[in-house]
């Protein structure tokens, strides 16, 4: 064990990757490990990766993501120019209830749109490639794969990953894997889906979405366009054997439930054909993924409550005390980025840019991403 790293993040995602961008405008000493083969192999190389804005009425998380769009949108295209298509999404209503509250949120919308086909056209939609963003954000700093971290502990101030691996500060963005957090309170469960990538005569000018996604189409040759459609949802008790088989290239997907995965496939079918007629639709790649989403919806950022140190400083907080955020034990150095859920690529590098600030320059992260929220919940329910 001769090299200690200043940073270690666990997870090349896209919430690794956009944390490891925005490290390393700060330090040349980040290492980047990921159990997989290269980066964009769990959720984030199963993403559909659209970008588009959420329709409501006001409240945090809609102001959240309204920000995490406009602030992910002109980064992606400042620093990616190539591997975003800002072609805009019509967003259709599945049914007329759906219709009626697209109308009852007019009021409301943080986004220029117009009527257009069947549904309402948003410029700001965008699609991005999401192997090629991981890999531009994650360039500046070294890599390891194919290492799967099993433990972690601290000693003189440092953390020793699998009694081999030393650094200052270690960061976990490991997605709906979460055995590295010890904590209870931290809560993600995996919702599984599906996107497949389709080859057909029909050419596809812009994202579209209702009961699933279509990504506009590429042109390969005479008559024949390429584009995606994601994504179906499935909870599935998360296997750790049949994830590590399902991100595993060499592998590919035939250990995973090869039923659920062609019933997937007709389902996207279906449903993209209501959206558009898709001609003569032929299947040329599937790639499946978990969304980690926590309890509340909202990402789960910044660094973690100690539970137990805080519960035996201040042990009426079991009797409803209040004690303020920043008074709580957190683990020094020890810091996450999850529960990006459905969202993964809008909200990551806002987020990664936050946690950032935090780790940088100890700038306070909004309480509604940060750990203190889960931790409160989780002691007032287990009282
Ligand atoms: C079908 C589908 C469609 C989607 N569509 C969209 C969309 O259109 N737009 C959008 O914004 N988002 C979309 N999402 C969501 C998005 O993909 C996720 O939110 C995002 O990819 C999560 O990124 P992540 O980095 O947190 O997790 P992941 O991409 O899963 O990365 C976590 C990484 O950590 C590694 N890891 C975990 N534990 C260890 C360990 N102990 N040692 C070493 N490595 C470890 C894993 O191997 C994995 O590579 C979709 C998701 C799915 C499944």
């Amino acid at each position: 064990m001769n090299k200690t790293y200043e940073y270690i993040i666990i997870g090349a995602g896209i919430a690794g990757c956009s944390t490891a961008y925005f490290l390393s405008k700060h330090s040349s000493s980040i290492l980047l490990i990921d159990r997989n083969c290269d980066v964009a192999q769990g959720a984030s190389g199963a993403a559909g990766a659209f970008l588009s804005p959420l329709l409501g009425k006001p409240n945090a998380f809609k102001d959240l993501v309204t920000k995490a769009l406009s602030f992910s949108t002109s980064f992606y295209k400042e620093n990616t120019p190539l591997d975003i298509q800002n072609c805009g999404v019509v967003r259709i209503p599945k049914n007329e209830e759906d219709e009626e509250k697209f109308q009852s949120y007019k009021p409301y919308m943080d986004f220029e749109y117009k009527k257009e086909e069947n549904g309402y056209f948003f410029e700001i939609g965008s699609q991005v490639n999401s192997y090629n963003i991981c890999n531009t954000l994650a360039k500046d700093v070294e890599k390891r794969f194919k290492y799967e971290v099993l433990s972690y502990k601290k000693e003189d101030g440092h953390w020793i990953l699998n009694d081999e691996i030393k650094c200052k500060n270690l960061i976990i963005t490991s997605g709906a894997d979460t055995s590295l957090v010890k904590e209870n309170y931290f809560n993600i469960r995996a919702v599984w889906g599906q996107k497949i990538d389709v080859e057909s005569n029909v050419s596809i000018l812009k994202n579209y979405h209702k009961a699933c996604s279509i990504s506009f189409s590429k042109n390969v040759e005479e008559d024949l366009h390429i584009f995606s459609i994601g994504a179906t949802h499935n909870r599935i008790e998360c296997n750790l054997n049949i994830c590590n088989c399902c991100f595993d290239k060499d592998k590919g997907h035939d250990t995973y439930t090869p039923s659920l995965i062609k019933k997937d496939t007709q389902e996207l079918l279906e449903k993209a054909n209501d959206i558009k007629n898709i001609g003569s639709a032929k299947v040329r790649n599937i790639k499946i993924g978990p969304r980690a989403s926590s309890l509340d919806y909202f990402p789960i950022v910044g660094k973690l409550v100690d539970s137990v140190k805080t519960l035996e400083k201040y042990p009426h907080l079991k009797n409803g005390s209040h004690v303020k955020n920043d008074m709580l034990i957190t683990e020094e150095n020890l810091f996450v980025l999850n529960g990006v859920g459905g969202r993964g690529y809008v909200l990551s590098p806002y987020l990664a840019k936050n946690l950032v600030d935090e780790i940088i320059d100890n700038k306070l992260l909004n309480v509604e991403i940060s750990t203190p929220r889960l931790f409160k919940r989780w002691v007032k329910k287990n009282n």
